[in-house]
């Protein structure tokens, strides 16, 4: 099985319900010799993964989903919005040297670089400021700007999008964080505000979140 990792139990309840469904939660924890209070977390956890469906005054049957497509499922229905981090960022006129120190102050390995009024201007990571630091110039006086990856080239992702599709940005972009922005109509035209930031972390919490623990 691929996915999602099951308890000996919970693939017991499953086995149980793939034979005698539909069945009450009182008839499966009989079989199991269990009480029906200590499976209600495992019968919570299947029917909110959606491998089983409930029914009033019927009982619990099978869906017939894959635990794949579970995990898609979720993936696919999880809003950007209800998994990002708050934004970490530098004003584009900021040093390289205080651009290094936010990233250890904040904890974070990408800073995020705006314009005033927060507008999304680049992105600079850990290696990008090594890399300035390698030149062996004064980074007090080396503007971040220099040395970030900058507009237009910055991939993005909206606080409506589907988590799914902002992993896969991650991934096909092989980079570490996206900035979350919003498009604003501005005097000099249409801008990205930055609103946040989306991370291979958020990811993992949020695994770790549908996993319930
Ligand atoms: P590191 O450089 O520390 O390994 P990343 O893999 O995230 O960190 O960054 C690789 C390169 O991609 C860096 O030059 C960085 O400026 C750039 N980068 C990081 N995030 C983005 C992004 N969201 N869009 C475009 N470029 C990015």
């Amino acid at each position: 099985m691929s996915g999602i990792e099951l308890s000996k139990r919970q693939e017991a309840i499953l086995a149980i319900v793939k034979t005698y469904g539909p069945i009450t939660g009182k008839e499966i924890a009989d079989r199991l010799n269990l009480s029906r209070a200590a499976l209600r977390p495992d019968l919570a956890i299947l029917t909110m993964s959606g491998l089983l469906g409930a029914r009033p005054r019927v009982g619990y049957y099978l869906t017939g989903k894959e635990p794949a497509d579970v995990i898609a499922g979720v993936l696919g229905s999880v809003k950007v919005a209800q998994a990002l981090s708050q934004p970490v960022a530098v004003r584009d006129t900021s040093s390289v040297y205080d651009t290094i120190v936010t990233m250890f102050v904040e904890d974070v390995g990408t800073i995020i670089v705006v314009s005033e009024g927060g507008f999304l201007e680049g992105v600079a990571s850990r290696k990008d400021m090594l890399k300035a630091a390698m030149t062996g110039k004064n980074i007090n006086k080396m503007p971040v700007s220099v040395s970030m990856t900058r507009m237009p080239n910055i991939v993005v992702t909206h606080p409506e999008e589907h988590v799914l599709q902002a992993a896969q940005k991650l991934l096909s972009h092989q980079v570490d964080a996206l900035p979350v922005v919003v498009s604003v109509k501005t005097d000099s035209g249409e801008k990205l505000q930055v609103v946040g930031r989306f991370t291979k972390t958020n990811i993992t919490r949020l695994f770790v979140q549908l996993a319930g623990k």
